[in-house]
């Protein structure tokens, strides 16, 4: 108790006490008068304030943190007075999602803003606030003040004195987790309706998952499969390279392959894989898409046949046997080893045709190629060219020396007695031969001579002769390569198109330039006739060149009239096996200021083959400019039909041949129609190439064929022949 005191200033001391360490103190001074002493004390009360002092620091701390976390956070949050729900603090992030301001929402109530389907009644929500402490509400859709609609979730906790409501945009996760779901659904419904066989596996081939169609197509089930690896369906040659296949795909991240897969019934098919990561419940598996190719192999064998095989008598066509003479003459100067090559005709076919029938006649050709294969080893080629004639190629040390002795054995053999439709028939044929490589080594070369021989032989009475006229020959192979040299510089050459036509609208599409040589006093030369001779020469890179320009340039006086069409060019083999090809493009498109669409090259499948690598090149330049790529004389090649779909071609031209057959004739139509199938498949246009008649166009119209091109709309025309309307 003090009386009548003196109050002096509170002090806060902060002292290290010697035993008890800090502390934090207040001083009381105060000054106080004691009767009894008569005089006057100062009284000193000391109050140990530090843990107050430490929790009052504590609290400004965490205040500090909770405004700091107020300020920044990406939640909007609003802090709510306890009765009424009226906001006193909103952050940052509560202003940017809702696009209000702070004054605007400040002493408001919260359902102002947000409508939460319990919140009309602010008070049921205190109530539950205060037995549970927080309240979560999900998928509150929330109207921003430019009226946009964004998906939020609300919590409210409670605050002491103040209730805070922190609401979270889920938009973004939302929209996340449904593309997921829609991700996952896809996948699933692939799985289940996809025509391929799908399995979903292990970089040891362990599979995880199994479609119904990978059940089916390998005679397993699901629950058979699934204790089985990949291995144990690839066939025995294709378990051995599986391996490296998926080492690949490792590297890769994706692979592309053909393979052949094994039945549980031990039958074997062929397939083409597609491998690819995934990631798959947290897990990287690999995804293989298998697709039985069997129909389009059985297609590919199909179309080989029928570009290198005679339907009648089963053996080799001209084709063929052009490849192989190339390839075997060729090797013939190296070797030593050299050949022959005879010309067989049948006579007085015709003949047979007429009194006898053509059923009678298909069968003396028969007969006679099976003779002619029966005379000759197994190893040469008999080809049937056309009609009743034939062409030989027989090869060895000595066939030289043989030949005229093998000539002889054939006439013998085919001229043994044959029943024909009831009657007995001896038939009869002139021979003409020649041989390599002493006449040269060019199968053009040799096949010439060997007609030319024929001819003699047919003249004569000896019914088989050699070619022996060298001197002539080469004369006059001197001529044609004498002329073709001065034609370029004495302007011989001109270019014809020839219209491209859609076969659904009817419009023209674009050209084809084609060449044309008018010679001085032969007049107009077949390209058949010329160009193998620029090809032999190796003139035939400046003549394509001067095409190109020649293009071009057309191109681009037809755009000042404001006529835009593509035109295509034809490229040699050769211009494909060094890349000059692409400034010569290049230059001819800067120099006309032409767009690379406008300009599209030709090509054709033996090109592609020779050098796939290069050729591969070229072409992807080619097409990264936008020059288009159509494969030109399609099924006359290799006819290798996924191998194209590494390219990048455009158009697929479908040849003549197959077109001819239109619309009678049933292999043509399956053929046809197998190519479009494909070649859509594989995003690519089908051209079809000389089309002459009404009935083949419906046909093709019928197939689904893109375009077409031929006698029927236009034949090819010097330019100032062709009509083109203004587009
Ligand atoms: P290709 O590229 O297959 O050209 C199509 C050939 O079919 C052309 O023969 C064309 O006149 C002919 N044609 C078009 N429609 C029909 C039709 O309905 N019926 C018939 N019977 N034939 C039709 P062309 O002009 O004699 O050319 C022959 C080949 O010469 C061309 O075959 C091509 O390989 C080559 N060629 C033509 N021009 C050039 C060129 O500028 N450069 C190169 N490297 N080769 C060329
Ligand atoms: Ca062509
Ligand atoms: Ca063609």
């Amino acid at each position: 108790v003090i009386p009548e005191k003196q109050t002096f200033d509170d002090f806060e001391i902060s002292h290290e006490f010697r035993d008890i360490g800090h502390k934090v103190m207040l001083l009381n001074a105060r000054e106080i008068y004691r009767k009894e002493m008569g005089a006057k004390l100062l009284l000193l009360a000391f109050e140990d304030i530090t843990e107050q002092k430490r929790l009052e620091d504590l609290l400004a701390d965490s205040e500090e943190r909770y405004r700091r976390l107020f300020e920044t956070a990406n939640d909007g949050i609003v802090l709510l007075e306890k009765d009424q729900g009226k906001i006193t603090h909103a952050n940052p992030a509560f202003e940017k999602m809702l696009g209000y301001n702070m004054q605007e929402v400040v002493d408001n109530k919260l359902q102002n803003f947000v409508v939460l389907p319990d919140l009309h009644d602010f008070q049921t929500i205190m109530q539950v606030l205060n037995k549970e402490g927080i309240i979560k509400f999900d998928d509150v859709l929330v109207t921003t003040k430019s009226r946009q609609h964004i998906d939020t979730e609300i919590y409210f906790v409670d605050r002491a004195k103040l209730v805070q409501c922190n609401i979270r945009d889920v938009t973004e996760r939302k929209r996340q987790e449904e593309a997921l779901r829609e991700n996952e659904e896809k996948f699933r419904t692939i799985f289940k309706s996809s025509s391929d066989a799908i399995f979903i596996h292990d970089s040891s081939g362990r599979f995880l998952e199994v479609n119904d169609v990978a059940c089916e197509r390998l005679g397993y089930t699901r629950d058979e499969l699934l204790e089985m690896t990949l291995m144990d369906i690839d066939t025995p040659e294709a378990a051995q390279i599986a391996p490296e296949h998926i080492r690949q795909l490792h590297q890769e991240g994706f692979i592309f392959f053909e393979t052949a897969h094994q039945r549980k019934d031990g039958q074997q098919f062929p397939v083409e894989i597609t491998s690819r990561l995934i990631d798959y419940e947290g897990e990287t598996w690999i995804l293989s898409t298998v697709r039985d190719i069997t129909e389009r192999k059985r297609a590919e064998e199909r179309i080989y046949y029928l570009a290198y095989y005679d339907e009648l008598t089963d053996l080799p066509n001209r084709r063929l046997f052009y490849d192989r003479l190339k390839q075997i003459a060729a090797r013939s100067e190296v070797s030593g080893n050299g050949g022959v090559v005879f010309r067989v005709d049948i006579t007085r076919l015709r003949d047979v045709n007429d009194s006898l029938g053509q059923q009678a006649g298909d069968e003396l050709i028969r007969q006679v190629a099976r003779r002619l294969a029966d005379t000759v080893y197994e190893k040469d080629t008999v080809a049937r060219v056309s009609g009743g004639e034939f062409l030989v190629l027989a090869e060895g040390k000595d066939a030289g020396e043989r030949a005229q002795n093998l000539g002889v054995r054939i006439l013998e053999r085919i001229g043994r007695e044959l029943e024909l439709s009831g009657r007995l028939v001896y038939p009869v044929v002139n021979i003409g031969f020649t041989l390599f490589p002493q006449r040269g080594t060019d199968p053009d070369t040799l096949i010439k001579q060997a007609d030319l021989a024929l001819s003699e032989a047919k003249k004569s009475a000896h019914r088989i002769q050699e070619f022996a006229r060298q001197d002539d020959w080469i004369s006059c192979q001197f001529h044609l390569e004498h002329d073709l040299k001065h034609a370029l510089t004495n302007e011989e050459f001109f270019l014809c198109y020839q219209t491209q036509i859609d076969l659904r609208t009817g419009r023209i599409v674009g050209l084809e330039a084609l060449l044309r040589w008018e010679h001085p006093q032969r007049g107009i030369v077949s390209p058949g006739e010329f160009i193998p001779v620029l090809e032999q020469t190796g003139l035939i890179t400046s003549v394509d060149a001067w095409v190109i320009h020649k293009v071009c340039k057309q191109l681009k006086s037809w755009q000042e009239r404001g006529i835009y069409i593509t035109a295509a060019v034809n490229l040699s083999a050769q211009e494909l096996s060094n890349d000059a090809i692409i400034e010569v493009v290049r230059i001819a498109l800067n120099e006309n200021k032409l767009q690379a669409g406008n300009l599209e090259v030709e090509i054709t499948e033996t090109n592609l083959m020779e050098n796939v690598e290069r050729t591969s090149r070229i072409l992807q330049t080619f097409s990264s400019w936008g020059v288009r790529v159509a494969l030109d004389d399609f099924g006359t090649g290799y006819s290798c039909l996924s191998y194209l779909q590494k390219l990048p071609i455009n158009t697929i031209k479908i040849d003549k041949e197959f077109v001819d057959g239109l619309p009678e004739n049933e292999d043509s139509v399956t053929l046809v129609q197998t190519i479009i199938a494909m070649a859509h498949n594989m995003g690519k246009k089908v051209l079809a190439e000389g089309v002459e008649r009404e009935e083949q166009r419906y046909k093709l119209c019928e197939l689904g064929c893109d375009y077409g091109q031929g006698f029927l709309w236009s034949r090819p025309q010097p330019v100032e022949n062709l009509t083109l309307i203004e587009s």
